[in-house]
């Protein structure tokens, strides 16, 4: 599997720096975040140093996904928080810190007073079709 030299979780991978490993296969691996939003905050991360989603092989999806969701119902059965997050950032303006893609599973608790600040915008009239061509043009 192609490595990345100084990524902290090629390193992980390879077992050269420790984590607090939950689940691994032969295309992906999962610990926990180091600085949690809560405690039981994990990563899942595909082994190959891909940097972000559109980078992940087509024949990685299965495996990541199916992965997400065994690494969550045991994150739910074992924590029983009250609901989960499941993200990733992609790209620095998204707030993407490492550069191997990874997802977040977070436990999340009713009045835990964690917010994304958002901006909401509403689209003026035929703006919203606009951007939806210029998306639909490039499905491919
Ligand atoms: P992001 O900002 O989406 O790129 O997330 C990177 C995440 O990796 C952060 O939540 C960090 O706390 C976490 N992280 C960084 N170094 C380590 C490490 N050595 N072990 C576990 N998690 C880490
Ligand atoms: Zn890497």
């Amino acid at each position: 599997m192609a490595e990345h030299m100084s990524c902290i979780f090629c390193d992980i991978i390879s077992g050269r720096s420790p984590a607090e490993i939950i689940y691994e296969d032969d295309k992906v691996i999962s610990f926990l975040d180091i600085k949690p939003i809560h405690f039981g905050h994990i990563l899942l991360v595909p082994k190959g140093h891909y940097v972000d989603f559109l980078e992940i092989p087509e024949d990685n999806l299965h495996s990541l996904i199916h992965a997400t969701r065994v690494v969550t119902d045991a994150m739910m059965k074992g924590l029983k928080p009250d609901g989960y997050n499941i993200f990733t950032n992609n790209g620095v303006a998204a707030g993407q810190s490492i550069f191997h893609f990874h997802m977040h599973i977070t436990p999340r608790y009713f009045n835990d007073e964690i917010k994304f600040m958002l901006n909401l915008k509403n689209y003026k009239e035929t703006e919203m079709k606009k951007f939806a061509d210029k998306i639909r043009r490039k499905i491919q």
